[in-house]
């Protein structure tokens, strides 16, 4: 990974990004997508575009969706507290003893904690329970509600703590792994493309709103409109206690990105992708997936008249949590792997299953 790549991982990782508040990744992908795109776009829907070749032939679109999962201010109560929304799926045990951020309209990031009465205080019945989000409330340290409201809006956005810290072997664990390493696998191959004179026209597009939806690459693909398609997600990784393989698979950080087989990803794709790993000695591991994805390529493939779809997952551990941990040598043979795909079509590549 070269340096500048390594700073945009850096810089995304530390940057908020829960779905409808995309607007502060954007500016860092933008900045990172002009050092090797031809043109950037962003469209209204909040999805930044960064293109390769414009003007080649086919039309390969890299997506990666940038948003991660948060809570929305509901409600200020006249003590001070801040009560909240999900976005995206949360499981609320985990929001427990957690330092958060509120993103504030006008007083930028505040500082909060999400917490429950001490242990010595809870009923046998009460430490047995599961909370729920909306028994959660945020503490911000304010003394009353009109403290709290004049720094605080409804709808304000509110992440867990951002950052990361390494681990041994190449690991690093933070939140919203999911999926700001799939948004740095999409620009950092299309960069990386960009120096392998490819002949197709590369569309690397950092979508908004999958957390919430599948929404921002359902407006972005059809603008787009390509012919080929390759999604970036993270995926369980299974090597963890109490994970069954058998109904999950066997997936292992550090063991190469996982190449999904089934309906939803066109098989061409699939062999294209396993003989350019073989070929450049790049590791890959294999999942099969019966149903349509839980990611934008289960939209990407139906964009239009049809897309020929891939879906290239870097394995992650503790998804949806504020310790999500993936292996930094998955994202670089993604990215490798990915620019190759790029590099190896050509317009008379046939994708016909
Ligand atoms: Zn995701």
């Amino acid at each position: 990974m070269e340096d500048i790549e390594q700073k945009f991982l850096d810089q995304i990782l530390a940057t908020p990004s829960p779905s409808g508040y995309e607007q502060p990744i954007q500016a860092i992908v933008q900045e990172y997508a002009a050092t090797f795109a031809a043109e950037v776009k962003r469209d209204w829907h909040g999805n930044l575009t960064a293109i390769v070749n414009p003007g080649g032939s086919p039309r390969i679109m890299l997506a990666g969706h940038c948003d991660q999962i948060g809570l929305l201010v509901k409600n200020i109560d006249d003590r001070g507290y801040l009560w909240v929304h999900a976005i995206g799926g949360w499981d609320p045990m985990i929001l427990l003893g957690q330092g958060v951020q509120v993103w504030t309209k006008s007083n930028g990031a505040i500082s909060g904690v999400i917490a429950r009465k001490p242990i010595h205080l809870l009923t046998p019945d009460e430490r047995k329970n599961v909370p729920e989000i909306k028994n959660l409330w945020v503490d911000i340290g304010a003394a009353n509600g009109e403290e709290a409201r004049s720094v605080v809006s409804i709808g304000d956005p509110i992440t867990v703590q951002l950052g990361y810290r390494p681990l041994r072997n190449g690991l690093i664990s933070g939140p919203g792994m999911d999926n700001k390493v799939g948004v740095w696998t999409v620009m950092t191959a299309a960069r990386r493309a960009s120096k392998l004179e490819p002949r197709a026209a590369i569309f690397a597009t950092s979508t908004v709103q999958e957390e919430i939806g599948l929404r921002g690459v359902q407006t972005s693909g059809f603008a787009t409109d390509p012919q080929l398609g390759i999604v970036v997600d993270v995926t369980h990784a299974t090597d963890c206690p109490t994970i069954d393989e058998n109904q999950y698979g066997r997936i292992k950080l550090g063991q190469g990105p996982v190449l999904y087989r089934g309906p939803n990803v066109n098989p061409r794709v699939l062999e294209t992708l396993e003989r350019l790993a073989r070929a450049e000695r790049i590791p890959v591991q294999i999942n099969a997936l019966a149903t349509a994805a839980s990611n934008d390529a289960a939209e990407l493939q139906l964009t239009r008249g049809g897309v020929a779809t891939g879906l290239v997952c870097i394995p992650n551990r503790y998804m949806h949590s504020p310790v999500e941990v993936v292996s930094i040598s998955d994202l670089d043979h993604a990215a490798n792997l990915i620019a190759h795909f790029c590099a190896s079509v050509t317009a008379e590549s046939d994708f016909t299953p």
